[in-house]
């Protein structure tokens, strides 16, 4: 009778190991997904802070952007955003007290008045 009930507890025993087997499973494909989510995560806190510095910067760069270089207006634009030197060219377009202009870096135009 004994043995009986030992075989009957080592087969519980078992079918608990492989319920806990299944359990473990599981959770480590859900380790898996966090490991996922963190990565994104990760990448996307990398991008703000690059955005933060660069942003932090803009002031600093404010003081030193020089609106003509060359008898060439500068894009403000592209010097603020990524302290990059940048012509802007006239296009046309412009009615009797504006003349439009744009950069030849990164197409953004602006409108000044004579
Ligand atoms: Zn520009």
């Amino acid at each position: 009778m004994s043995v009986v009930g030992q075989l009957a507890m080592t087969d519980k025993s078992s079918q608990i190991t492989e319920i806990a087997k299944e359990i473990a499973l599981r959770q480590q494909s859900r380790a898996a997904d966090i490991q996922r989510e963190l990565a994104k995560i990760e990448a996307e806190k990398a991008k703000l802070q690059s955005e933060f510095h660069a942003v932090n910067f803009s002031h600093e760069r404010l003081g030193r952007f020089s609106p003509i270089r060359g008898m060439q207006l500068q894009c403000p634009r592209c010097w603020i955003n990524h302290e990059a030197i940048s012509s802007l060219r006239s296009i046309g377009g412009g009615d009797k007290t504006t003349d439009i202009f744009r950069c030849n870096t990164c197409d953004e135009t602006f409108a000044l008045t004579f």
